[in-house]
């Protein structure tokens, strides 16, 4: 069941509210720490929360990823799934980590098949270039 976050407007505490599709927007909110009623939706994804709450009903198993670790293919249709969606361009990287896991590959197979994924905390060149060539 997904949950709602929300920000009191009274005693400014924030809660969350479980409740399923069908209960939201049917069901009264209160607060759970003061019982008020004067309480606003948060919104939690900002990137993508747009005009896009009905797509992102769509998407709500993407909260419950246990389990997706175990199956790689599951992961990879998700991540998939999400760069369509979303439309983002989620580069040439991700798109290598989405084919991989779609072919059953682990996530810790691909991390060590491509590890410029692993980190970036090697930067640009780093002193093999030298750069004091005067
Ligand atoms: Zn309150």
């Amino acid at each position: 069941m997904p949950y709602y976050p929300y920000r009191c407007l009274d005693c400014k505490r924030r809660f969350e509210v479980f409740m399923s599709y069908a209960e939201y927007g049917q069901r009264p909110v209160t607060c759970i720490h003061c019982g008020s009623a004067h309480v606003q939706r948060r919104i939690s994804r900002v990137r993508i929360a747009r005009s896009e709450e009905s797509r992102l009903d769509d998407l709500s198993d993407l909260d419950n990823l246990e389990g997706l670790e175990e199956d790689p293919r599951a992961l990879g249709r998700m991540m998939r799934k999400m760069s369509q969606e979303f439309g983002e361009d989620m580069g040439p990287e991700l798109n290598e980590v989405i084919d991989r896991l779609e072919a059953g590959q682990s996530p810790e197979e691909i991390e060590a098949a491509l590890p410029e994924l692993a980190g970036e905390e090697s930067g640009v060149g780093g002193d093999d270039f030298g750069g004091e060539d005067l």
